[in-house]
């Protein structure tokens, strides 16, 4: 294999229903050298923006499936030299988000990775065929680079059965795998262990609830290093309130929208995961543009902000009571780490609990992980970044080294 400017990298992808983000890294050093976005696949309106090295190139034009998007990349790559087929890439990590009961770690996939992957589709019909879709594309075109499934459900694996069990007939939810999975694992252990060397403790010492707001939204209790609680459910579903997902919700209201409603469940479910949550209560589920409403006294935005706090504090509340004793208190993700006034109105009021948050600390924009809580807390406050691509490239490389 020649010596090429990717050598020793990892290719992550995150392949979704008509989209592909991708990811050259490079695990140690942690340089990204690659970095691009395909959009609206199998439209004739596709956009590719790809960027390798300091210079970003637009490419527009119908791409048909995520074959054709992926031949696009590496013809991209070629473009600037580099013939990713034979450049030396360490590994292909491929994010898949739900493990179902069958994949704990990430995992070199293989064809009988591939089927099962294909039969607990069922589990994350939204999710899981996109996640596959992208596994088959990259290695029909890169068959000598080993693939490494990365599941976003793996961390949440060892989840007591108290929180991983719904009140359901038993019979109905062992035989249809209907359980608490949890979701955004590997930004939830990606951003406990670095709470934990940002404090300057042990992983296995430090109570931490983190918050991981983005669009999609969860939150964990992770006691020791393991995950005891998280809000996300059987799908990305339950739990926080989203951008456009609608977080907890009485199941009732199903049965009135089916009744009375006459809507189908496949209408029921774009309802509920693409015009709820931030999005069906104001209109807009971009949380820069909901902040700027609610301070412009727009009355919808500020239903939604109350309605999306609200929720927060219930399970900040819980998770207190869970864990017992708190170290630390995590913000991470879009919203986590950029919306201040989240995360100080979130810990409002909570001195008496140990919770004290530094305003001129929280007002600090930096991309680095950072105390935000006064000297006097008890419990230390952060914002701690997430990488997930620099997460996915880590374990693939570990896994490719033992399998080597
Ligand atoms: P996802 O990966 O789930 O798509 P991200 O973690 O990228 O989401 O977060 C996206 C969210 O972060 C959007 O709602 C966006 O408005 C919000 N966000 C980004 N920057 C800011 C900011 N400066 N203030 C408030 N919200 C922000």
């Amino acid at each position: 294999m020649t010596e090429t400017p990717i050598d020793g990298t990892v290719l992550v992808v995150n392949a979704g229903s008509s989209s592909l983000k991708y990811q050259v890294l490079d695990p140690v050093t942690e340089e990204v050298i690659a970095d691009g976005l395909a959009e609206r696949i199998g439209e004739s309106s596709s956009r590719i923006k790809h960027w390798y090295r300091g210079h970003e190139v637009v490419v527009d034009g119908a791409l048909a499936d995520h074959d054709a998007a992926i031949a696009k990349v590496l013809e991209l790559f070629a473009a600037d030299g580099v013939d990713v087929a034979d450049s030396g890439l360490a590994a292909v990590g491929h994010r898949v988000v739900h493990g179902g009961r069958s994949f704990f770690e990430p995992t070199l996939i293989d064809d009988v990775v591939r089927s099962e992957i294909e039969r607990i589709c069922p589990l994350a019909p939204l999710h899981n065929p996109a996640n596959l879709v992208g596994i088959n594309a990259v290695s029909a075109l890169l068959p000598e680079v080993p693939a490494v499934a990365v599941f976003d459900t793996a961390f949440f694996n060892g989840l007591p059965d108290a929180a991983a069990t719904y009140a359901l007939d038993a019979a109905v939810a062992e035989e249809f795998a209907i359980r608490r999975y949890g979701f955004h694992g590997t930004s939830h252990e990606f951003v406990s262990r670095l709470t934990s060397e940002t404090l300057g403790r042990d992983y296995g010492d430090v109570n931490q609830i983190v918050l991981h707001l983005g669009n999609g939204a969860s939150m964990s209790a992770v006691a020791g290093g393991r995950p005891i609680d998280t809000t996300m459910g059987m799908t990305p579903l339950e739990g926080l309130v989203m951008g456009t997902r609608t977080g907890d919700i009485d199941a009732g209201i199903v049965f009135q929208l089916s009744r009375v409603a006459g809507m189908s469940i496949d209408e029921i479910d774009v309802l509920f995961n693409k015009r709820s949550g931030l999005k069906g209560l104001c209109g807009e589920n971009d949380f820069r543009s909901v902040r700027e409403r609610v301070e412009a006294g727009d009355e919808a935005a500020r239903l939604a902000y109350d309605v999306y706090l609200h929720r927060l504090r219930r399970y900040i509340g819980a998770y207190m009571i869970e864990l017992g004793r708190v170290d630390a208190i995590v913000f991470t993700a879009g919203v986590g780490e950029n919306a201040a006034p989240v995360r100080a109105d979130s810990l409002a009021g909570l001195e008496n609990y140990g919770i004290e948050i530094d305003p001129e600390r929280n007002a600090v924009r930096s991309g680095e992980p950072r105390l935000i809580s006064t000297d006097a807390s008890a419990v230390a406050v952060l914002v701690v970044p997430t990488n997930e691509e620099l997460a996915i490239a880590r374990q693939s490389m570990a896994v490719v080294r033992r399998s080597a």
